[in-house]
Parts: structure tokens; C-alpha cells; sequence
């Protein structure tokens, strides 16, 4: 049996949106910006797509939802956008805040960023994994120009307070961005009810095709343009929109909507019972209280057991799970979140992360539930033989 649990890497298309697709590849293959009929036959699907995006995150009408080619790109647009519109012409209000455990297209930007003068504060999740409104407050000063902050972490699934730290940030007068790629889908995105200035998504996190996504901009908060060379986007971003793939995410983000309830009861039940049988093998912590997680994901430690070796042995029973980001995944490293919780550093190494979709069937749990307790029993059973051999010895 194959099964994948590596949903908050990237997801596989929904069926419907791999079909709702096809004809761009096909017949409807003209530039949306051309003044010919292939050119105007392609507009109105575009048109629906973005409308299926604005109903889907509740966005009104005067504000902006600029396409882009990943949530990668729409945090550097967010990021250096502030740079060039506001840190270069004022550099007394150069004071980015932000967490510890952003997706690295926030934490690298901003590394970049400080080395042309921009000043960082990161501030740490707690030992939940959680950040608080009152930790990200206090990281303010006068000089603050932009919160950023992502509305829920992947690795842990923990929900941070993107509704009381956006409204805080409107109180002083500071920008506010939210990174919500791993919110989107899972539970409840409503623009309406939240006020957030800039928000990032991408379109393979919630079964949608890889390389496509966008980002949310407030009327009266726009971002310089960082793509010159046509007038695409209304003049904002420019470069040939890839119809067949933002139709792709207009219908993906509807279905992803559409199916948070499920998410909620169906696929939560099954990430507990993971959970509970996980929780069962001895010396396990799995980080964050469930009910402030994304309903999908388990972020585990197994005391002893190094996590790429867990992986190793899940992926040989056909069973796909991570060690974390899998921007990360190249360099085995420490688990970052694991790291900024205070865990035990033996445990950072041992981090792995288990993520379930709305395809994740019962039976597929089952299966991963009788594996991971047979690897992880195996596992132990290896590193207590080698203990002792390293005592005798
Ligand atoms: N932000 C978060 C929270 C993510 O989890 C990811 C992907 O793992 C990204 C941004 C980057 O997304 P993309 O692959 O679309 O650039």
C-alpha cells in the first residue's frame, strides 16, 4: 500500500481541477491579453477564476488579489515591497517583527533584508509551540513599520492569533502580512471578519498545481511593483499569466473551501486516532494541544529514534511523511521548531511530521498506524543493542 502524509509539503490535484485544466492545454491556449478571439475566448475563465478566489476568502471588491508563481514569491513581493516603498525613503521606521519559525521565504528575505539596513525581531513560539498576542506586542517599538506572521506554522500545525495581532498592529498604525499557505483549507479564512493588509497563498497546498499562487492586498496598501516588463496584472506584475494553472487554483481554492467542515470532523478524527496510537509508544511528545493545530497535522518526536531513520523505514512501507519543511529536507539538520520550543536537542533530531488530506482514507491510517508502531519497536529495538555495545565496549 502506498500512502501519503506529506500533505503540507505539497498535495496532488483534485480531480476536478486536473480536468477543469485540460482545455487550456488544449484549444483555450490564447494570451488573455491579446486582442484576438483566442485572446478573448480565455478571458472569462480567468475572470471566474479570480472571482472564485475573491468568494473563497470573502475578499470585497476594491481590494486586489495579485497572482504570482508560488507563496515563495509573494512573501519576497510582501518583504521587499516594504523595503522599496517605505524602509528606503524613511529608514527611521526600518523595524520588521516577526517569528522565529517562519516558512524560510520569510526568514531568508528578511536575513537579506537586514543586510541593507532593515532591523528584525524574532520572536520565539512558546513550549506549546504557540506564539501569543502579548509576545509580539512587546517586540513592537516606534520604529515598527510591518508585522509578519504566518496564520498557521507548518511543521506543527499550530494556529497563530492572526485576528488579535492584526488588529493590534491596526491600532499603532503598523502594516500587517499574514503567510496563510497552511491555513487555507484547513479551517476558516474569512477577510471579512479578519483585517489583514497582505496575505500569501499558493495554489499546491490545497490541491491545486504546483508553481502558481498569490497574494492579497488591501486597498490603499499597495506594493511596488518587483516584475517589470508589460503591463500583465495591471501593470503590477508583469510576465504571461499562466491561465490554465490560475484556473486551476480558482477551482482548487473553491473545493479547499468548501471542504474545511470536512476537514474538521473527517479528517481531524483520523488524525487522532494516528495520534492516539502514536501517543501510545513510549517517550513520543507530540507538540502543540490538538485543538489549537491545523486538523491535520502531527508533529512527533520518538525519543532515541532519529527521525530520518523513522522516515526511512515508513518510506520502504510505502508510507510518505517528512522531518519538517521540505524547503529544509536537503540538509539533515536540527528540526527549527523543535529547536525554538526548548526541546531536548536529542529530540530536535528525532522531529517528524505526519500531514493527512481530505483524500487520507481510513484505511490508510490503519496501515500507517500498524507500520509506524512496528518501525518505531524496530528502531528501539536497534538503538537499545547499540546503547549496550556502546556501555561494553
Ligand atoms: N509558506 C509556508 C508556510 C509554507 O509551508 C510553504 C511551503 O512549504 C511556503 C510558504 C512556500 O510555498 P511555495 O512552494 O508555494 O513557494
Amino acid at each position: 500500500m502506498k500512502v501519503y502524509l506529506d500533505n503540507n509539503a505539497t498535495t496532488k490535484i483534485d480531480p476536478l481541477v486536473k480536468v477543469k485544466m485540460q482545455p487550456f492545454f488544449e484549444d483555450l491556449y490564447g494570451n488573455p491579453n491579446s486582442l484576438h478571439q483566442f485572446g478573448m475566448d480565455v478571458r472569462p475563465h480567468l475572470n471566474e477564476a479570480l472571482g472564485s478566489m475573491y468568494d473563497a476568502l470573502h475578499v470585497r471588491d476594491e481590494d486586489d488579489i495579485l497572482i504570482t508563481s508560488c507563496a515563495t514569491e509573494s512573501n519576497n513581493a510582501v518583504l521587499k515591497g516594504i523595503f522599496f516603498k517605505y524602509i528606503l525613503s524613511n529608514p527611521e521606521k526600518n523595524h520588521i517583527v516577526t517569528t522565529s519559525v517562519e516558512h524560510p521565504s520569510v526568514l531568508d528575505t528578511l536575513s537579506f533584508l537586514s543586510e541593507h539596513g532593515v532591523d528584525v525581531t524574532y520572536v520565539d513560539v512558546d513550549n506549546e509551540g504557540g506564539i501569543s498576542l502579548e509576545a509580539m506586542m512587546a517586540a513592537v517599538t516606534d520604529k515598527t513599520i510591518l508585522i509578519s506572521m504566518m496564520w498557521a506554522n507548518n511543521e506543527t500545525g499550530m494556529i497563530f492569533p492572526v485576528k488579535e495581532v492584526s488588529e493590534a498592529a491596526k491600532e499603532k498604525g503598523i502594516l500587517f502580512h499574514t503567510d496563510a499557505v497552511q491555513a487555507i483549507g484547513k479551517i476558516p479564512v474569512n477577510l471579512t471578519d479578519i483585517d489583514v493588509d497582505y496575505m500569501t497563498f499558493s495554489a499546491h497546498k490545497f490541491h491545486g498545481p504546483k508553481g502558481i499562487g498569490g497574494l492579497y492586498v488591501k486597498k490603499g496598501k499597495s506594493l511596488p511593483n518587483l516584475f517589470h516588463g508589460g503591463e500583465q496584472m495591471g501593470g503590477k506584475r508583469a510576465g504571461t499569466l499562466n491561465v490554465a494553472y490560475i484556473v486551476g487554483m480558482g477551482l482548487a481554492m473553491k473545493q479547499a473551501v468548501g471542504h474545511v467542515e470536512k476537514m474538521n470532523i473527517d479528517v481531524r478524527r483520523l488524525r487522532d486516532k494516528l495520534e492516539d496510537a502514536i501517543s501510545k509508544i513510549a517517550d513520543t511528545i507530540v507538540v502543540g494541544p490538538r485543538e489549537k493545530r491545523t486538523p491535520n497535522t502531527i508533529l512527533v518526536s520518538l525519543k532515541g529514534i532519529e527521525g530520518e531513520s523513522m522516515l526511512w523505514d515508513l518510506n520502504r512501507a510505502g508510507i510518505a511523511a517528512s522531518t519538517g519543511s521540505a524547503c529544509a529536507s536537503e540538509s539533515l539538520h536540527a528540526n527549527p521548531v523543535m529547536s525554538a520550543i526548548g526541546e531536548d536537542p536529542e529530540l530536535a533530531h528525532t522531529a517528524m511530521r505526519l500531514s493527512l488530506s481530505r483524500f487520507t482514507t481510513e484505511e490508510e491510517i490503519d496501515y500507517v498506524i500498524e507500520m509506524f508502531t512496528k518501525a518505531a519497536e524496530r528502531l528501539r529495538a536497534i538503538s537499545s543493542t547499540y546503547a549496550y555495545t556502546n556501555k561494553a565496549s
